[in-house]
């Protein structure tokens, strides 16, 4: 039986996790059906270190931008330097960007600044955004629909709201991402939202080294671990992954413009 074949939208792939074995992962990845990936960018060093892995490994590409845990260390010439970054041929999108309360490592005021600076970039370069959004859902809308997100798109990665949440990303014209903890038992919300979300605004990720799926909790996550999660996406829409899986790698090529 061959697997159909899933993209991995957001994965941290030269994150120093992977330093030691990233042969082996992108292996098993592939053995597991996952054959196209996005490394994200968290900040000017990491950005670079994704492009130039993204520069020399197939079906994998890059993603520029500054994480909200470093949005304080972020002036405006790290800002610059992500522009300059994001002009690289094998830069798909413009992220991690967005809000973090949960852990609020940089100040609300310095997240939300670089955060409108980056989605001013995205809208000039006509790229995708790649929101990341913790405990900040009602200021991280609230920026995107000033910044006028649906023109460029853009993902709301590692989704962790409930429906009326995602029915206003949609309104705004975002993809929803789901991640691992779609899998976990005591998900509350997801499972309601991984069947609400029309297939053609959804997408799947491992945010790996970070939040493996039930089975894998504890350890690092890689980009094969993916199959489950979008298996059970596909279960909680009772709908078979043969014909998911290569649904919603679509839809991450459509809103990338890779092949
Ligand atoms: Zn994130
Ligand atoms: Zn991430």
């Amino acid at each position: 039986m061959s697997l159909p074949e899933l993209f991995d939208t957001h994965a941290h792939l030269h994150f120093p996790e992977f330093a030691e074995d990233l042969p082996a992962v992108l292996e098993r990845a592939r053995a597991a059906g996952v054959r196209r990936f996005v490394t994200i960018g968290t900040d000017v060093e990491t950005t670079a270190a994704a492009i130039a892995l993204a520069e020399r490994e197939p079906g994998v590409w890059a993603s520029a931008g500054i994480h909200p845990h470093d949005a304080a260390a972020a002036d405006e010439a790290a800002c610059a330097e992500i522009e300059r970054l994001a002009g690289a041929p094998r830069v798909v999108a413009i992220g991690e960007i967005g809000l973090d309360f949960f852990r609020n490592l940089s100040p609300p005021d310095a997240q939300a600044r670089t955060f409108r600076r980056l989605l001013d970039l995205a809208r000039r370069m006509g790229k995708p955004a790649l929101v990341h959004c913790r405990d900040a859902h009602a200021e991280t809308l609230a920026i995107l629909a000033e910044a006028g997100v649906g023109e460029m798109g853009g993902i709301m990665h590692c989704f962790s709201g409930d429906v009326a949440i995602a029915r206003r990303c949609l309104d705004l014209g975002l993809t929803i991402s789901l991640a691992g903890p779609v899998t976990y038992p005591n998900a509350r919300a997801l499972p309601e939202v991984a069947r609400f979300v029309p297939a053609d605004r959804l997408v799947v990720e491992t945010d790996c080294p970070f939040l493996p799926p039930q089975g894998h909790r504890g350890r690092r996550n890689e980009p094969a671990y993916l199959a489950l999660t979008a298996a059970r996406v596909a279960e909680l829409r009772g709908e078979p992954l043969a014909t998911l899986g290569p649904r919603l790698s679509d839809n991450a090529r459509r809103l990338f413009r890779v092949d």
